[in-house]
């Protein structure tokens, strides 16, 4: 059984990302914090080939337990593959922005990255092949206004895959980003379409599986000479 863990694997961008680890044959934890039906769907969607891990990604002591105990459990396997998809926003311009606002989008967009793959990272060097896939965001190359709290995790996010691919790469674990614009998802649902896709050259949101199409050949075995990149899906808006 090989194995993949998509935090915050239950909605969105990770359920998508979810349904096509599944097809190349993962048994895939998916990790969600609150919302439990959603991820029971997510389970469904995938013909049960996995299992729910419920756990607040921005909690230490709760990533330890559920990643230990898992693997405590399944002692002959690894998790192979991480994909770091969980993630939240609470925008705010910066003269208005409440020391918790900045905090909680740190803690669970950037914090979590270490906390996280900390837990997986020892196994896939051990077995000498791992992936590591991390969801960054367009506003943390570019920096957007009112993002200055997420822009400032999805930056540092893409910094640290740079960093961890350099350290990892000969013990053939890949450490990569994906950097999506506007995705069609729960996160994005208050966001005026009409207005934004102007400035959008492929003139659309996208939709949740082109993102995970990326994150897929990404973490497939042809995807093993590549490591430390930042890759875009965001309909060229961009340059
Ligand atoms: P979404 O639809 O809001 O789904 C978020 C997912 O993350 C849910 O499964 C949620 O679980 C989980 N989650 C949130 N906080 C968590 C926590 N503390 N611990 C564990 N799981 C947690 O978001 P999305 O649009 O798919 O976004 C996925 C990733 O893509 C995020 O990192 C986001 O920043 C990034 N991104 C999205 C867009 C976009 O346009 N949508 C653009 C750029 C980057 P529950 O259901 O239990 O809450």
């Amino acid at each position: 059984m090989k194995t993949a863990l998509v935090t915050g694997g239950s909605r969105g961008i990770g359920r998508a990302v979810s349904i096509s680890l599944a097809r190349m044959g993962y048994h895939v934890l998916i990790n969600f914090v609150s919302n439990e039906t959603a991820a029971r769907e997510t389970l469904e969607a995938i013909g049960g080939q996995g299992e729910l891990l419920r756990f607040n990604v921005g909690d230490p002591e709760a990533v330890r337990s559920a990643i230990e105990g898992w693997q405590a459990a399944h002692p002959e396997e690894y998790i192979e593959v991480l994909v770091n998809n969980a993630g939240i926003r609470h925008d705010n311009l910066m003269i208005w922005m409440e020391p918790d606002e900045w905090q909680s989008v740190i803690n669970t967009n950037l914090n979590s990255f270490f906390t996280v793959t900390k837990a997986v990272l020892q196994p896939m060097i051990l077995h000498k092949y791992g992936r590591i896939v991390n969801v960054t965001s367009l506003s943390g190359i570019k920096g957007l206004p009112g993002q200055a709290n997420y822009s400032a995790a999805k930056g540092g996010l893409i910094a640290a895959t740079k960093a961890l691919a350099q350290e990892v790469a000969r013990k053939k674990v890949t450490v990569n980003a994906v950097a999506p614009g506007f995705i069609a998802t729960d996160m994005t649902e208050g966001l005026d379409e009409a207005t934004l896709k102007k400035d959008i050259p492929a003139a659309r949101f996208g939709r949740p599986e082109e993102v995970a199409a990326l994150v897929a050949f990404l973490v497939s075995p042809e995807a093993s000479y590549i490591t430390g990149e930042c890759i875009s899906v965001n309909g060229g808006l961009y340059t």
